[in-house]
């Protein structure tokens, strides 16, 4: 990984290199027209490079925050999609339903029936991921994976809600075995609500992720160099 320096001519290198093991990696382990997106996460970084990273092809992009999407948003090339992907308190919503495609950290049937509600209120439909803590530690947001088949139930029941996967983070130990148990859930539930999106890998584990079947990673410090939290 190459890290920030003057110009964005490392975000260029970063993301040769992510596409080529990408590319790799699909070629080894999955069928020939599965598509896999890369997500750039750009948590602390600014619009300028997130724009830089636009021009050489990618079509979207993660927010954690909802203040800092909110203070980046004008600035944002508007050409690429933008999914939530941070924790988001229930009271928040209303700040990002009409300027995000998808939500991927719908947690809890509080938070869902808050998005249908004011998905309901703006005319729209809004596509959903489900977000799953799949090494069950305290520190990380998500529903656990035995209450994961009555929340799916739940949401799918909303009417302003289009339930297209899942999503997780991974303990960054043992990776393979929860990624692995991912791709279990995602198969079970798939056939039942028409899934297409699984969400996993991020700049430590994206090439396991897809061999386990994810078809978004979500990048950040491989593509942008290391955050920067001063600013
Ligand atoms: C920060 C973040 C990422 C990207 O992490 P990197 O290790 O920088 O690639 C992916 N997903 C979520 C939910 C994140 O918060």
């Amino acid at each position: 990984m190459i890290e920030m320096g003057a110009g964005f001519g490392h975000i260029d290198e970063n993301l040769r290199i992510i596409r080529e093991k990408i590319s790799e990696t699909a070629d080894k382990y999955r069928s020939p027209d599965d598509k896999i997106r890369i997500m750039a996460v750009t948590k602390t970084v600014p619009p300028e490079a997130v724009n830089h990273a636009v021009e050489l092809g990618i079509d979207l992009l993660g927010e954690n925050r909802v203040q800092e999407y909110q203070s980046k948003k004008d600035d944002y090339d508007k050409s690429a999609e933008v999914h939530f992907i941070g924790h988001l308190q229930t009271n928040k919503v209303k700040h990002i339903i009409s300027s995000v495609s998808m939500i991927q950290s719908i947690d809890s049937l509080k938070l869902a029936q808050e998005t249908d509600r004011l998905a309901a209120k703006n005319g729209l439909v809004m596509d959903v991921l489900c977000e799953v803590n799949i090494g069950g530690e305290e520190s990380k947001s998500g529903t656990a994976p035995d209450e994961l088949g009555t929340l799916l139930k739940e949401i799918a029941s909303l009417e302003n809600l289009r339930l297209r996967g899942l999503m997780t983070i991974p303990p960054p130990s043992d990776s393979d075995v929860f990624l692995g148990r991912m791709q279990e859930l995602y198969n079970k539930y798939a056939g039942e609500y028409g899934f297409d999106t699984l969400s996993m890998g991020m700049t430590h584990d994206y090439v396991q992720a897809i061999r386990y079947g994810s078809n978004i990673v979500r990048i950040g410090t491989g593509l942008f160099g290391a955050r920067d939290y001063s600013k």
